[in-house]
């Protein structure tokens, strides 16, 4: 058998790992790839370096390759010895035009393999829980093109017959003409209760899914601004929808998101983003150190259990304190006695209850303000108050327990610097656009940024910029970086949610 030079191979639907090994095997070996739109990137990117790549997709400006034209590149680019990869959606042989392209190779005497793809006309139903056939409700289903204007007189499609059908119908390059096909299939008698979905970019990280009747899913579509690539499903599976849906997408899959707290504390932000799909990029823009002087830090480390309340207004001055406190000889299991113990936020409590401190107490609004509130209803005059807190802090947790008249432990815990060898690497990043955000999680983190792109608001706007809660956002709006979204809750994951919400068109 001759070797073969040309090889007709679907991509699957999209999810790089729904690409069978003959393909991949093709494609990591190919010395030309042609391929079109609806590839996955990854796939792309498993080819050589030296593989010469031909895109006969749409392009920006709306070119679209005549089928002719990419026959005529697969028969000039083919000879003994080179692999010629032809890359499609889906299966070739489905909708694909592989039939064409294989009969020119045919027509030229050109050996060629075709590799069967996983075809979207299945696997997107598959990834929306609704299986094609079902023994109670579809015993056959057919794949149809909806490209097809079915209003036109001489049409192809023998609609009657597709109205009258009983298996479940599933078309491909429907989306325009989605209205027509269901008043058609209902004209021809085929019930308007009859259900039906749409799987948009089916298998990819974005996939959407709606479903309606023969009489609300254009509608439905419209309103919920669902486009190309999507399949439209007809029949009563699309019932077991509701229990079977089992793909979780991930919304921010394919894009990046920076992050500028402090190493220690990144971790968490990082895997929340990379949960959702996110690639994160790292650029630490301050950093935790002792204050300038420690006496007070120290001083309140030696005699922990002799406060009424305890007062931490950040996990860092957690950390910090019991760093302090473990320096110490005798450490207590229980340092605070009797005292009550203030958080200003769930991620402060909860590095306390790390370190056994056990029934803290946190305000509904995170932030010193919520603590002050805390400390006006409990606090009385005779007491004594430890607060630990930021070198650089606002006054409004002193300025109460003041008012109140009661006895203020006042500690500067840590200070946060500038931290500068990642600002070549943020610049970078932001003047090649290799970010689609940055987050903040303190008014610092938002100065020590503007601070390592030398001011330059322009570039830092260019991408969007999302804030941990109001103060940081306020800071940011006084900088003039004002922020594209807040988290409503000024937690990480509300920032989290913030992020999500506006990149993955969840909004
Ligand atoms: N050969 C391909 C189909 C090519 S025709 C296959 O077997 O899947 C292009 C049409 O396929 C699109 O208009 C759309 O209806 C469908 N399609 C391709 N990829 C899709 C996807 N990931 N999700 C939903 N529909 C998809």
């Amino acid at each position: 058998m001759e070797e073969a030079q040309v090889f007709l191979v679907g991509a699957g639907p999209g999810d790089p790992g729904l690409m069978t090994l003959r393909g991949k095997e093709l494609v990591e070996q190919a010395d030309v790839l042609v391929y079109d739109r609806l590839v996955a990137p990854e796939i792309i990117g498993w080819v050589r370096p030296e593989c010469e790549m031909i895109y006969v997709g749409k392009t920006p400006d709306h070119h679209t390759f005549k089928q002719d034209e990419i026959n005529a590149i697969l028969v000039e680019k083919a000879e003994p010895g080179k692999k010629v990869v032809r890359l499609k959606g889906g299966d070739p042989f489905v909708f694909g035009r592989g039939g064409e392209e294989a009969e020119e190779l045919h027509a030229h005497n050109i050996p060629f393999e075709v590799v069967p793809g996983i075809s979207s006309s299945i696997a997107a139903p598959a990834y929306a829980g609704i299986p094609v056939t079902h023994r109670k409700m579809a015993s056959s289903f057919q794949v149809i093109t909806g490209h097809e204007d079915p209003t036109k007189l001489m049409s192809a499609l023998n609609w009657e017959q597709l109205a009258e059908f009983k298996g479940t119908l599933v078309f491909l390059m429907g989306m325009k003409n989605l209205p027509f096909i269901a008043e058609v299939l209902m004209a021809y008698s085929k019930p308007a209760d009859t259900p039906v979905a749409v799987v948009e970019h089916g298998t990819w990280q974005n996939q959407r899914v709606i479903t309606g009747t023969l009489e609300t899913i254009a509608l439905n579509v419209m309103e919920a601004g669902f486009t190309n690539p999507a399949v439209i499903v007809v029949g009563e599976v699309v019932t077991l929808h509701d229990q079977l849906k089992w793909f979780t997408p991930k919304p921010l899959a394919g894009k990046t998101v920076g992050i500028t707290r402090a190493r220690h504390q990144s971790s968490v932000l990082r895997d929340k983003l990379e949960a959702l799909g996110a690639t994160v990029e790292e650029f630490p823009v301050l950093v935790l150190r002792d204050p300038d002087d420690t006496t007070l830090l120290k001083q309140a480390a030696a005699q922990p259990g002799t406060f009424d309340w305890v007062v931490f207004t950040s996990a860092n001055g957690v950390k910090m304190f019991f760093k302090e406190l473990a320096a110490q000889e005798n450490i207590d299991l229980n340092p605070f006695g009797k005292a009550r113990v203030i958080a200003v936020g769930p991620a402060t409590a909860k590095a306390l209850e790390k370190r056994g401190v056990k029934s803290v107490l946190t305000p509904d609004s995170f932030q010193a303000e919520g603590v002050a509130d805390i400390l006006k209803r409990m606090l009385e005059s005779d007491q004594r108050v430890l607060l630990v807190r930021a070198q650089e802090a606002r006054t409004v947790v002193q300025d109460m327990v003041n008012t109140i008249g009661a006895e203020l432990v006042d500690v500067p815990a840590y200070k946060t610097v500038l931290r500068e060898d990642f600002k070549d690497a943020l610049n970078e990043a932001l003047r090649e656009g290799k970010l689609d955000a940055l987050t903040f999680a303190s008014s610092s983190a938002a100065r020590n940024t503007l601070t390592l792109v030398d001011g330059n608001k322009e570039l830092l706007t260019s991408v969007k910029l999302f804030s941990i809660g109001p103060l940081t956002t306020q800071t940011m709006e006084e900088l003039g970086i004002a922020p594209t979204a807040t988290a409503v809750s000024s937690t990480i994951d509300g920032l989290v949610g913030a992020v999500a919400n506006n990149l993955g068109g969840l909004e």
